[in-house]
């Protein structure tokens, strides 16, 4: 077998052999050279600065000390031994520790020598200490440029325990670099690297891993920087060209007899104006040839269903079948109770499918798909298998995107030969940079207004102490009428513990609230679903006043009666999660209320969040913040499918750059639609190169 340099197996780097080539590739998945130069350090440090030993604080990560060794001691017997160093500077002392290679070390040390030590202090019983530090002395000369700025890799555990920490790998690092056949072949255009004065990636590689200076280090960011986003967005700007130019979308080219009945005789309010823009938008594109590829963007209660039923009703006007997928069986429920009371008297025969349908109504059903009498399908997951088979399928609404992975939502796409017409729903609204990351090929419509006479939800953030009033505050909600959510987190330890969090929960409430005055109920992400849809109906009617809950109601139930929402260890929860819980309130003409209850006790990201949800409502203002606090992986749960797996760039800190090479993509594109010519040669390699070695990339739209 021959290699090319970087398709070299990592196991035939000096140093590495076949156990630590195991755990390179279990851990942090590199198989390869080239994986393992795109391994990029996570910081640096600069080895001409120290720090002094008055300002380590809890958040100080590595740190490097000038100190003399003041005193050296052996601490404890038997496996307790440890060897004790404490260290002076002018502000102050610490203890270097040891629990291993006791006496080899004691005999390195040098009493009152001064040392440059290395390493990272952790707190031991309320004191600072610096286990297994490194050790140097200083240098006469000072160290050269190219050795003062030094990488730090991230490392796991395991990988420690084969001498792979950060220094371990910095040492693979520089065989790596030190090889001969050492080469990254450039994959930008020399017009691209002349007009951005890029380094060239050769340089790039090297200054990212071994800074010869500051300033070479930056420029290898920025070039690398640039060229991760540079290629997302090129190929998200020819997948969007490709699918404007071939005109391979199903024409819907009327509003038929359905839209036009539904629009006179079954609604029962007027749209909004934003409904009626973002409708305009989606028949626009319905009508144009091209298969619609959009995002509907509507904050919690903006009317998105709505114009999701429209839509369904085009397609069914031009004799297709349409199908709207939902996350929980709870949401695709009452989508169907919601759609079909809507639509009766219509006769558009409308079915639902979730996991829990039984076998003889499952096989009715996808009899019913296949010869076309099944118009409209509503359901979870279950519509995505195999044998859910349509006559002919053209447009696919999907509510709340993010709960579904890429991959399954691909599945649908797939349903009928020419690919349906693609709506996709949510409520959390997606900064810009991560939708230009992230959908960069979709369309995208704003439903920016709400149904008139909603009114601001008053958010209130109070400690535990208070819960007393707040209880009080919910007695008299229920007694005018109202009902309420009581939400509590998961705590995520384990199934069993959630549990016993809301159980207990349940408890309190119910003893808090008597019956026969109020009933209480519970629902759970660990009930059978016909015990939660018992539940559920009963809250929906109002025999129910307070429904105890975990976030199984966070997306899309809607019971306009109910008026609080009240979050226990709201700290616990992400923004987008509190953000879209209050959206269960509100819903109705009564003014609502969402509480969040805390304890004293709050990390200072927790505080920022709680005090978020007080100061606004707007759903981009929060979804902002929450990209800020927790960065782009978490935020859709796409850490996992891999497509925001950035090995560089920062979408949040490097949105000039993100604006740039989206830009100079599209530019590209426009010029050269295919990248056919010559001169883009370069790119189109190495694009086919990203869409061969990563499967995820093809599933986005
Ligand atoms: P979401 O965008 O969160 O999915 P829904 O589609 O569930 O919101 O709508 C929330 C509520 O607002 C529903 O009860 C719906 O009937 C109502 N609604 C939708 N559009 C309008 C409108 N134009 N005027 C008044 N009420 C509306
Ligand atoms: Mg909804």
């Amino acid at each position: 077998m021959h290699y090319t340099f970087l398709e070299t197996p990592v196991e035939y780097l000096k140093g590495v052999g076949s156990a630590r080539a195991e755990l390179l590739k279990k851990e942090l998945q590199l198989f390869s050279f080239g994986d393992l130069l795109t391994f990029f350090p996570f910081r640096y440090i600069d080895r001409s600065k120290f720090v002094k030993i008055s300002e380590i604080t809890d958040d100080t990560a590595y740190v490097q000390i000038k100190a003399k060794v003041v005193r050296i001691q052996t601490l404890g017997s038997f496996r307790n031994q440890r060897l004790v160093a404490t260290i002076r500077d002018e502000s102050g002392e610490i203890d270097l520790v040891w629990f291993q290679g006791l006496k080899w070390i004691a005999d390195k040390l040098t009493p009152l020598q001064e040392y440059i030590i290395f390493g990272k202090p952790t707190l031991f019983n309320g004191r600072f200490n610096i286990p297994h530090p490194e050790l140097e002395i200083p240098s006469t000369p000072p160290l050269p440029l190219s050795e003062t700025i030094r990488p730090v890799y991230g490392s796991t555990e395991k990988l420690k325990s084969k001498g792979l920490d950060y220094k371990g790998i910095t040492k693979l690092m520089k065989n790596l670099l030190l090889n001969e056949k050492f080469q990254m072949p450039e994959n930008l255009t020399r017009e691209i690297l002349n007009q951005l004065h890029l380094l060239n990636r050769q340089d790039a590689f090297t200054n990212i891993h071994f800074p010869k200076s500051p300033e070479l280090l930056f420029k290898a960011q920025a070039r690398l920087k640039f060229e991760e986003l540079f290629f997302i967005q090129l190929r998200l700007a020819k997948q969007r060209s490709g699918r404007m130019e071939k005109k391979t979308g199903l024409l819907f080219p009327k509003v038929g007899d359905y839209v036009n009945r539904f629009y006179h005789h079954h609604l029962t309010f007027p749209l909004t104006n934003a409904q009626k823009r973002v409708i305009k938008e989606i028949r626009a594109d319905l009508g144009s040839g091209n298969q619609m590829n959009r995002l509907l963007q509507g904050d919690v209660g903006s009317g998105k269903t709505l114009v999701a039923l429209m839509t369904m009703l085009i397609a069914v006007d031009n004799h297709c079948q349409c199908c709207l997928m939902a996350p929980t069986e709870i949401l695709a429920n009452q989508h169907y109770q919601t759609i079909s009371g809507i639509l009766s008297g219509m006769d558009i025969h409308v079915q639902l499918l979730t996991g829990s349908t039984r076998a003889a109504l499952r096989r009715t059903v996808r009899d019913g798909l296949l010869d076309g009498t099944i118009q409209m399908l509503i359901g979870t997951h279950a519509l995505l298998e195999e044998n859910v088979r349509f006559k002919k399928l053209g447009l696919v609404v999907i509510d709340e995107q993010h709960r579904f992975g890429v991959a399954q939502r691909a599945r649908l796409w797939k349903k009928n030969e020419i690919t349906p017409h693609i709506l996709v729903m949510t409520a959390t609204p997606i900064p810009r940079t991560l939708a230009m990351t992230l959908y960069g090929d979709l369309d995208v419509s704003v439903i920016d207004e709400m149904p008139p006479g909603r009114k601001t939800i008053q958010t209130r953030h109070v400690y535990d102490q208070e819960r007393q009033k707040i209880y009080d505050f919910l007695r008299s909600k229920i007694r005018h009428g109202r009902q309420s959510y009581i939400v509590y987190p998961l705590i995520q330890e384990s199934e069993t513990l959630d549990l016993k969090n809301l159980v207990d929960g349940y408890q309190t409430i119910l003893s808090e609230f008597s019956s026969p005055e109020f009933s209480v109920g519970m629902v759970h992400g660990q009930m059978k679903q016909q015990e939660k849809d018992a539940v559920m109906k009963q809250f929906i009617e109002n025999k129910i006043q307070i429904l105890v809950a975990t976030t199984v109601i966070e997306v899309g139930v809607d019971v306009p009666n109910a008026t609080v929402m009240l979050i226990e260890n709201a700290d616990r929860f992400g923004l987008s999660q509190l953000h879209q819980l209050r959206g269960r309130v509100g819903r109705g003409q009564d003014q609502s209320f969402c509480i969040l209850i805390s304890g004293y006790k709050l990390s200072s990201e927790a505080h920022e969040r709680l005090q978020t949800m007080v100061r606004t409502t707007d759903g981009f203002e929060i979804a902002e913040t929450d990209l800020r606090l927790r960065g782009p992986g978490d935020l859709l749960g796409t850490q996992q499918s891999g497509i925001l797996n950035l090995r560089i760039a920062d979408i949040v800190k490097d949105e000039q750059i993100l604006q740039f090479s989206r830009n100079l993509a599209n530019q590209i594109i426009i010029d050269d639609p295919s990248l056919k010519k010559e001169k883009n040669d370069i790119l189109a390699q190495h694009l086919n190169h990203i869409e061969q070695h990563s499967q995820n990339w093809g599933l986005i739209s």
